[in-house]
């Protein structure tokens, strides 16, 4: 049993009593046998009065009729097929909680049992009142589950508190082992509710507190170099760009600004969809380090994005005479040495490149800015692996999440939001082609084409393997030279080429020496080709919402109207939720909004399920009904990590967890 209990993740007792009721039946209270109409369907509380087994034609099948008459001494058959060794169970005189439905009979009603219970202890547990299904499993049925959180339910009223007094009297939040029971044994489905935001909260609170004491840690244990007022790299940076920021990135280098000027360790997170600006404004963190006599890196997921980011950063470098180095693994050993060099020297400024910047032993000259692109960790021990002088951080995400959400699921960073793109830049024009119709969304690529313009061609994805993937995208790529593509250049860009020929597909595509990239999800971010106006995603259906999204944002990233063509089966052929998923993407470009439907459609676990975060095991949290509950728990968490109240034994364990295992830093 112990086994088939770990599977659903149930160890302790603790973890019984915290494995709560996915939902509820109203099977109401007991009502007596003569209350009952027929046809309706109760639980009836009655007993046996004599049993019989009865055969019929078909041969496995037996009945089990026992006759039962309830305090009133009204009486009905109850029936049930199949159990036959229930006969020697039902004994005359047995008191039963019986529920089923009256049906009319021969001579006597009939009621025909879905469950029934024999009364004793605790009787009614399955059959009254809201009866809890819980997650179960085929080894673990709910009806076991109801028995063993009964059994736990009891000495887990002896387990401690967590919230300290005072936040539960102004709170008017009930004990843990209250809810606990609440959520379990309801007596009303509003009461389950309430004790689930109960604890939902205290596991907000949590998270918050941890990761509170994380940042503070971050705050005491390290500095960063302020740097003071902005210099005059920064002005002659305005003025190289080729454009004026837009108010949001103007607020967001504002805060920057603010972050920087200090000792205190900027921990901030730059969100904003592909194309809005991001990478201009992390470069003005950077530069802000140069100018004050430091170095600046740039940390990118992949090689690909580094050379990307490394191709940007560095035209806008050489305008303003600052330095910039690449640093991949890639590089040849003797080159690779020599950047090194020049990074412990400080003869390069900037250096941008892989995480393995900052983890293989690369010495700085003076550190002062890391601007940290994607879910990447850099935490306490980064930090500390850097010795004495710690940069300020940056971190950058092109998959925003509301900010509420934001505040929870990177809660020890600030949160910077880019929401609108540069002006003038015109919404990419989604559509929804079915297969059918696929010949017409290649006729109007091949119409951008012949117009001087560039396209990818997204294939399918494959699951299985990369390999498979590259394979099939190559085929793909074969294909399309021969039938829709002929007579134009056409690349093909996967996972499994060599960095050094995925960036020969990558120059060429740029230079304008291919017309079309076939490719896999690898152009999924980083690849900035203005004069890419259209896009066909095949079989659409099959990607996740964030995913395409970020697939389209390779497209409208020039001046033209640009179009992303998402092909899919049929809609009738579809899951209710990959309809909603294209739809949703055909109604906005709102990398915001869409983070709320993908949040709606798939739940957060889902959502977040690639990021580093504490949401992994959030356990009674629903984080698209629980908002409000964030701002609540984070404002309990600053008063008790500014000492107003005391941080119980338990509560504080909690958070050391959280505090030691997860999230940024
Ligand atoms: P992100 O990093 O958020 O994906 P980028 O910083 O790469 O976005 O910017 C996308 C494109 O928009 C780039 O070609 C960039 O030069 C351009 N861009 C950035 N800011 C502005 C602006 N304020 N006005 C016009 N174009 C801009
Ligand atoms: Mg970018």
């Amino acid at each position: 049993m112990a086994e088939r209990l770990e599977k659903l993740g149930l160890r302790t007792l603790r973890d019984v009593v915290e494995h709560l009721p996915r939902a509820y039946l109203d099977w109401g209270d007991a009502t007596g046998l003569g209350e009952l109409r027929l046809g309706q369907e109760a639980t009836v509380a009655c007993t046996v009065e004599r049993v019989s087994v009865r055969p019929t034609r078909r041969r496995n099948l037996k009945i089990v009729e026992a006759v039962v008459t309830d305090e009133s001494g009204a009486r009905a058959v109850a029936v049930w097929f199949n159990q036959a060794w229930l006969a020697d169970r039902l004994t005359p005189g047995t008191r039963l909680l019986v529920h089923g439905t009256l049906e009319p009979g021969r001579g006597l009603p009939s009621l025909r049992v879905d469950r029934h219970e024999i009364a004793g202890d605790g009787a009614g547990l399955h059959t009254t009142g809201l009866v809890p299904l819980y997650p179960a499993s085929e080894e673990v049925s709910t009806w076991k589950l109801r028995e063993l959180t009964e059994a736990a339910l009891a000495p887990a009223r002896f387990f401690a508190d967590a919230l300290p007094a005072r936040l539960r009297v102004e709170e008017s939040a009930p004990l843990r082992a209250d809810a606990l029971r609440a959520a379990h044994r309801p007596r009303e489905r509003a009461e389950a509710e309430a004790a689930r935001e109960r604890l939902a909260f205290e596991e907000l609170l949590v998270l918050q507190l941890g990761f509170l004491r994380r940042r503070r840690a971050v705050e005491e244990q390290t500095s960063a170099p302020a740097l003071g007022d902005e210099g005059e790299l920064v002005g002659r940076y305005r003025d190289v760009l080729p454009f004026t920021l837009t108010e949001e990135q103007q607020a967001a280098i504002k805060e920057i600004r603010e972050d920087l000027r200090d000792r205190r360790p900027m921990q901030r997170l730059l969100q904003g969809d592909v194309g809005s600006g991001k990478t201009v404004v992390a470069l003005y963190a950077l530069l802000r380090a140069v100018e004050a006599g430091h170095q600046g890196v740039l940390m990118a997921p992949t090689e690909t994005l580094a050379e990307q980011h490394f191709l940007t950063i560095e035209g806008l470098c050489r305008d303003l005479g600052v330095s910039c180095e690449l640093l991949t693994s890639s590089l040849p050993a003797r080159q690779h040495r020599e950047v090194r060099e020049r990074l412990e020297s400080g003869e390069a400024e900037i250096g941008v490149g892989t995480h393995a910047l900052i983890q293989e032993g690369v010495e700085f000259r003076s550190l002062a800015v890391a601007v940290v692109d994607e879910q990447h960790r850099f935490g306490v021990e980064q930090r500390r692996a850097l010795g004495r002088a710690t940069p300020h951080v940056l971190h950058m995400t092109a998959t925003p999440i509301p900010r509420t959400l934001a505040q929870t699921v990177y809660g020890d960073l600030d949160v910077t939001e880019i929401a609108r793109p540069p002006r003038g830049r015109r919404p990419v024009v989604t559509r929804w082609v079915s297969h059918e119709r696929s010949a017409e969304a290649y006729t109007r690529l091949r119409r951008h084409l012949t117009d001087g313009r560039q396209a990818y061609v997204v294939c399918p994805l494959v699951s299985e393997s990369e390999a498979i993937e590259a394979r099939a995208a190559e085929g793909e790529a074969e294909r399309l030279r021969e039938a829709e593509l002929a007579g134009f250049r056409v690349g093909c860009l996967h996972g499994k080429l060599r960095p050094t020929e995925r960036r020969e597909v990558m120059d060429a595509f740029k230079r304008g020496e291919l017309d079309v990239l076939v490719a896999t999800t690898v152009i999924e971010v980083g690849v900035d080709v203005p004069n890419a106006t259209i896009m066909i995603v095949q079989e659409a259906d099959r990607f996740g919402l964030a995913q395409l999204h970020q697939l389209r944002g390779r497209v409208g990233r020039g001046g033209e109207q640009s179009y992303c063509l998402l092909v899919s089966r049929p809609k009738d052929d579809l899951t209710e939720e990959a309809s909603r998923r294209l739809e949703a993407l055909v109604e906005t470009g709102d990398g915001f909004a869409l983070a709320e439907v993908d949040l709606e459609l798939r739940g957060e676990g889902q959502l977040l399920g690639t990021r580093q975060s504490g949401l992994t095991d959030l356990k009674f949290t629903q984080l698209a009904r629980d908002r409000h509950l964030i701002a609540k728990a984070r404002e309990w968490a600053e008063r008790l990590a500014d000492g107003e109240l005391e941080i119980l034994d338990p509560l504080r364990r909690e958070a050391e967890r959280i505090e030691n295992n997860r999230g940024f830093a």
